[in-house]
This record gives structure tokens, C-alpha cells and sequence, in this order.
């Protein structure tokens, strides 16, 4: 992806993230006690629809961590909001 980030809580990193990567792993639990009784032993990356990575960014800045696209959106407000007012 090489989307713009600017990060929309502190607004001034545009450069240092961390990628969240989602792990699932599939377990199954007795409802009545809680008790877990099957575990899987497999991770499984969670994805979206597209097949892409489900990802979360994390701002090395401020430390806030949120969906991708708030970063892109806020990236892109941003550049929009640069440009001159006519
Ligand atoms: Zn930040």
C-alpha cells in the first residue's frame, strides 16, 4: 500500500508506524463453565474482503493505534486542506 499516513490524533507523524497484524485462533468453549475444551494450533492472519491483510496502524509518536484508512483519510484531508482555498 503506498498510501499516504498522517496519524489523526496527534497530527504530526507522517513517517514512524508500527503495523498491527490481526492473529484468529479458532477456540471452543463448555458454555456452562467457561472452560476452554478445544484450542487450535494454528494463527490465522485475518484478512478483509479484498484479501488483504486486516491491519491496524500504530503511531510511534503519540502511541495511538486505529484502522489503516483513518490514517489514509486523515493523510488525504490533510493534503486537501494544504491546497489553495479558491
Ligand atoms: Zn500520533
Amino acid at each position: 500500500m503506498s498510501a499516504a499516513y498522517l496519524c489523526p490524533v496527534c497530527r504530526a507523524n507522517r513517517q514512524a508506524f508500527d503495523l498491527v497484524y490481526k492473529l484468529a485462533q479458532e477456540i471452543r468453549k463448555d458454555p456452562e463453565t467457561g472452560k476452554t475444551v478445544y484450542r487450535s494450533d494454528e494463527l490465522e492472519l485475518m484478512r478483509r474482503e479484498d484479501g488483504r491483510p486486516d491491519i491496524d496502524v500504530k503511531c510511534r509518536q503519540c502511541g495511538y493505534a486505529g484502522a489503516e484508512q483513518s490514517f489514509v483519510r486523515a493523510a488525504r484531508r490533510d493534503q486537501r486542506s494544504a491546497l489553495p482555498a479558491f
